[in-house]
This record gives C-alpha cells, sequence and structure tokens, in this order.
C-alpha cells in the first residue's frame, strides 16, 4: 500500500498503486480493476484522484506518438505532461489552446477535468481542442471516441473525472503563435464593482485573470489587479524579446519541507497582499512583454509551493457563479472571507463560458478560486460558502474539492443522469471508483 495525496495534502489515504508502462498493461488494469482510478500528476488538489482501493498511475505512459504539422495536432500518451508538450512545440511556434495555472499537469488529467485557462470566456475548455480519445473501459474494450464515434462516451470522459475509463491516448489540437511571449496589461479595479466592469469591458481580450486582494474590506472590498494578455506577434517584440523569440521556462526553486503553520497568518498574509497590489499598481501603467512560462504558469517557478501551508494541507474552494448573480453572491462571499480573517493567500477571478463535457465544471459565469489553509472551523465556514453558490445557482469544481457534501454535489450539478446512464454502460460491476467519486455518490 503507498499512501497518497493531492496537491491540498488533505486528505491522505492508502491505496494500492498500479504503474503501468504500456497500453495494454493500462488496459488489463482497468479491467481488472477493484475499486480503481486513473491518475495523472496528482495536480487536483483533493480526492479525485485517489482509488477507493486500487489507483492507476499514468505517469509512465508519457510518450509521444505522432504529430499532424498540417492539422497543428499531436498524439500523445495520456500520462505526457503539458509541460513536455510546451517545451517540445513552443520553439516550432505551437501552444496549447487551453492552460490552467500550471504545466505540470498529463494530458489525461487535463481531459478529465475539462481544464480552463484565462481563456474560457473567449475559447471555451481543454475539452474543445480534443479530437478523439483512446479509452480502456472495464467491460473489456478499447474504445475511440471523438465527436463522430461514441460522441456521449466522449462528452462524458471530458471533464468526467476518470470515472468513464482510463484515457490511454488522446490527438490535442494546437495553436499556432508567432512568438512566446504575452503582451500583459494590467487594470487596477478599487473593488469589486471596478473589477466586474474591467472584466466585461475587455471582454474580446483573448486572456483575463483577476488577483482579489480577499483581506481588503469595507470601501475597498474586492480591490483588484485584473491581468489581461494576447499573444504578441513577431512585429510587436523589442529588446531582449527580438533576441529571443522563444524564451524557455525558468529552473524551478523548491519548498523543500513543509513550512511552519504559523508562517501564513493575517499579518503575513495581509503584509503580501499589500505588497502585491502596490507592485501590479506601480506596473499598470503600460503593456508588458512577459515569457509564455510566468506568464501562464507563476507558480511552477516554486516547487511543491504546497507545503508553505504547513503540514495540516490546505483546501481550495473554487466555485462558478453565474453570471447574473456574479456580483452580489462574490461579494457576500468576500465580506465574510474577510470577516472571519481567514488569511486565503491566493484568491483568484476568471470568467467563464460554456463546458465541453457533460459534467464539465464551467457555466457562464465567474469562477472564484479561494485557498483557506486546514484550521479548527474551516469545514463549517466553507458549508456557509457552498450555500451561497448553491442558492446562486452555481457549483464547485470537482479537480479542487476534497469536502463538499453530495447534497451540494447534486444541487449544483442537476443533469447527472446522463452522465450516471453512461458510466453504468462502461462499468457495469461498478469498478471504476475514486474516493471523490464515494464521497459525492456518482
Ligand atoms: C498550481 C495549480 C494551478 C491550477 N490551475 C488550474 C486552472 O487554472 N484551471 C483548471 O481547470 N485547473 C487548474 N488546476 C487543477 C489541475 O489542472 C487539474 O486538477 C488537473 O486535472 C490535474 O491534472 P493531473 O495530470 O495532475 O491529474 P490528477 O490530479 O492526477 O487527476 C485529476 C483527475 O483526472 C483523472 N485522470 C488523470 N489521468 C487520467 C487518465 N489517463 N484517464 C482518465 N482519467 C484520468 C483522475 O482520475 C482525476 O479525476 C490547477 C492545479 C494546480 C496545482
Amino acid at each position: 500500500m503507498t499512501a497518497i495525496l493531492g496537491w491540498g495534502r488533505y486528505p491522505i489515504v492508502d491505496t494500492e498503486m498500479i504503474r503501468p508502462r504500456t497500453m495494454d498493461a493500462a488496459q488489463r488494469a482497468t479491467v481488472r480493476g477493484d475499486q480503481t482510478v486513473a491518475r495523472g500528476n496528482g495536480r487536483a488538489y483533493g480526492d479525485a484522484a485517489i482509488g477507493g482501493r486500487q489507483t492507476i498511475s499514468m505517469t509512465h505512459l508519457n510518450r509521444l506518438r505522432s504529430f499532424d504539422a498540417e492539422k497543428g495536432v499531436v498524439t500523445v500518451e495520456s500520462g505526457l505532461l503539458l509541460s513536455d508538450i510546451i517545451d517540445t512545440f513552443l520553439p516550432r511556434g505551437l501552444f496549447p489552446y487551453v492552460v490552467p495555472g500550471t504545466s505540470l499537469i498529463t494530458v489525461g488529467g487535463a481531459i478529465a477535468a475539462d481544464v480552463h485557462g484565462k481563456n474560457h470566456h473567449q475559447e471555451g475548455g481543454f475539452g474543445e481542442y480534443v479530437e478523439s480519445i483512446v479509452l480502456a473501459v472495464p467491460t473489456g474494450e478499447t474504445i475511440r471516441a471523438s465527436r463522430d464515434e461514441h460522441p456521449d462516451l466522449f462528452h462524458a470522459t471530458i471533464g468526467g473525472m476518470g470515472l468513464t475509463g482510463t484515457i490511454l491516448e488522446a490527438a490535442i489540437r494546437l495553436r499556432p503563435v508567432e512568438t512566446g511571449w504575452i503582451r500583459q496589461r494590467t487594470i487596477v479595479a478599487k473593488d469589486l464593482a471596478a473589477a466586474f466592469s474591467a472584466f466585461e469591458s475587455s471582454d474580446s481580450v483573448t486572456y483575463s485573470v483577476a488577483w482579489i486582494d480577499c483581506l481588503a474590506r469595507g470601501a475597498q472590498l474586492g480591490r483588484s489587479l485584473i491581468f489581461l494578455g494576447e499573444h504578441a506577434r513577431s512585429a510587436e517584440l523589442h529588446g531582449n524579446a527580438l533576441a529571443n523569440r522563444f524564451p524557455v521556462g525558468r529552473t524551478p526553486l523548491s519548498v523543500p519541507i513543509n513550512a511552519p503553520a504559523f508562517a501564513l497568518n493575517h499579518w503575513t498574509v495581509a503584509a503580501f497582499n499589500e505588497l502585491y497590489f502596490r507592485a501590479g499598481a506601480r506596473k499598470a501603467a503600460s503593456p508588458v512583454l512577459v515569457p509564455a512560462h510566468p506568464y501562464f504558469f507563476p507558480l511552477d517557478a516554486v516547487g511543491n509551493w504546497n507545503r508553505i501551508y504547513g503540514r495540516r494541507g490546505f483546501i481550495q474552494h473554487q466555485s462558478v457563479i453565474p453570471t447574473q448573480n456574479a456580483q452580489g453572491t462574490l461579494a457576500e462571499m468576500l465580506g465574510r472571507i474577510a470577516k472571519r480573517g481567514g488569511s486565503s493567500f491566493l484568491a483568484v477571478l476568471k470568467k467563464l463560458g460554456a463546458g465541453s463535457g457533460i459534467i464539465s465544471f464551467p457555466v457562464p459565469g465567474y469562477t472564484l478560486a479561494l485557498d483557506f489553509p486546514m484550521r479548527g472551523d474551516l469545514f463549517s465556514f466553507l458549508d456557509e460558502l457552498d450555500e451561497l453558490v448553491i442558492a446562486a445557482g452555481g457549483r464547485l469544481y470537482l479537480a479542487k474539492d476534497a469536502r463538499q457534501s453530495r447534497t451540494t454535489f447534486e444541487a449544483g450539478y442537476p443533469d447527472l443522469s446522463r452522465f450516471r446512464e453512461i458510466r453504468r454502460s462502461t462499468d457495469p460491476a461498478g469498478k471504476i471508483k475514486s474516493r471523490l467519486s464515494e464521497r459525492i455518490g456518482i
């Protein structure tokens, strides 16, 4: 047995770990599965990638199988990391259409969570750019699925959190880019209303994300920095960037041990937020060129940054609130967080469009991601936030979840019957089970 955990370091669970080295072995492990689920690079925060009894680690299946230069479509084994795709293809002028806040995730994990980036409002999620998948299902078949072949299974697998089978291989369309630089502009918003109007007036910009100071209260509630970005064209490069059209990623620093829990408290976080806000505001005057890597994946430069929250770990609460209710509900949530003084270190706001899969997380609206160190009354406080989310017609992101109740899940994802039916057809004996699926009853 091996003790495994998600990125939030909660929960820690003993599981039998199976590490196939070939597609056949991964297929056999799926068919023989005893409460099993596939696992990528373990960047889901909670218990999504932890099997009920067994877990199939896909990281050895990390080969690039073929590349169609004309269509810009790359076919890979599902355990390949996005960072490997970027390192290989960015110097050739191609970049994934959708990247989340870390490049250290596998293609299988990106599909299973239908991950979103800063461009979801414009370009949709990762699933939109998946041409086809090869899926091992517990009944013994290996099925090629796409929008034309087995479309129901295809759409259940995108965002299906590994519960329809093990993705062995996938064909992904890449985006042509002229450079590896992003032209970034920063907007300073003095409160939440200003942040919302900045998002609405920047709707046509490809990438947008806001960093919110969660400790700001009263008239400053929701004060934010909004970062807007576009892929820079060759003609826009100057200075250093001109000499280095495709800059490479940075060598990671590392947090080697669990930080003591007192490292993060109201005062350290407040000081960090103040400095960050002032530094961002100073840079807001004019657009800057930023290499793609630090623009998209700033935290990848600090290996194991999750240890800063100490031995007990942390919980990320990520919800999406439909557009019409977003501003009011987020103001209420931020007000309660500021009042509690809960040291939410990272608060990130993005605009989402519709999801690609049957139970994909995104719905048109605004998504807020909040990190909370694990402490005394945290779960009951998060239950309160869940109530606000559900009352506003929203839902929580399963890739970040470690504790929502089955009732909250079912209220947030009312259209589960189709997903459950597809799952029964590929797994009638119930061999696939993760700690997440057990907890939320799916
Ligand atoms: C710093 C950081 C920033 C992040 N930012 C974002 C963001 O901006 N947007 C966003 O959407 N997400 C974000 N995430 C979450 C992350 O992108 C997802 O959790 C992603 O699914 C992790 O991929 P993984 O390879 O680590 O998969 P794991 O965490 O190992 O697994 C995640 C899910 O995918 C399933 N799975 C994995 N491989 C397979 C396979 N081969 N076949 C079938 N199912 C499989 C697992 O069963 C599990 O349900 C972030 C995570 C971190 C740590």
